[in-house]
């Protein structure tokens, strides 16, 4: 369909998506030169454990960026994102109001053996804030190859008890997700 036989919420549809990409060229006008490397990427990796046990971890990463041979990671978020700082590694894991950042900091390890060798950083943009430009985690810092090998260490144990039999799947205690959960039916939360 041509431009201009848009109609009703089409338009409104359009005029949306023309401003989000007028923000996000100009928060990107402040990073000049950079090259963008990769744009909606299928990444996957494979943990084996010791017990023979072969998983397969699968992330979609918005966009990456490269810039003087490092790399930046973009995520982007449609709600708000909460600028909570975690003190260390450990705190993606045991803390939900980290859960933003523990996906952005997945998609950075995902990248860390898609494309080794690399410092690699990420950063949050929120659609609502955008204003704000790209908050990067870390204090902006790329992370270390401790921080991986840490946050691997941490990754690896949720993923054993997730296996684990003798533990059993119980209602999360934080119900700030279940409005949105697409188990709540089957779930009975708050019956
Ligand atoms: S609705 Fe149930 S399954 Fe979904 S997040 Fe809440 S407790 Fe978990």
């Amino acid at each position: 369909m041509a431009i201009d036989q848009l109609e009703g919420k089409n338009i409104l549809l359009r005029n949306v998506i023309r401003e989000l990409v007028s923000r996000i060229l100009e928060v990107d006008k402040t990073y000049l030169p950079f090259a963008i490397l990769q744009l909606e990427k299928d990444v996957t990796s494979i943990f084996e454990f010791q017990s023979g046990k072969v998983v397969k971890l699968f992330g979609i990463i918005d966009r990456v960026d490269e810039k003087d041979g490092s790399l930046r990671i973009v995520d982007y978020k449609t709600g708000k994102v909460e600028k909570r700082k975690p003190t260390a590694i450990e705190d993606y894991f045991n803390n939900t109001d980290y859960k933003e950042q523990f996906q952005a900091m997945y998609y950075a390890y995902l990248t860390n053996i898609s494309i080794p060798g690399r410092q690699i950083s990420v950063g949050l943009m929120a659609l609502k804030t955008m204003k704000e430009g790209i908050w990067m985690l870390n204090n902006g810092e790329p992370f270390s190859a401790e921080q991986f090998t840490q946050f691997e260490s941490h990754l690896k144990e949720l993923i054993t008890r997730i296996f684990d039999s003798k533990i059993p799947f119980t209602q999360t205690d934080d119900e700030s997700g279940c409005k949105y959960c697409a188990y709540k039916e089957m779930c009975h939360r708050g019956e």
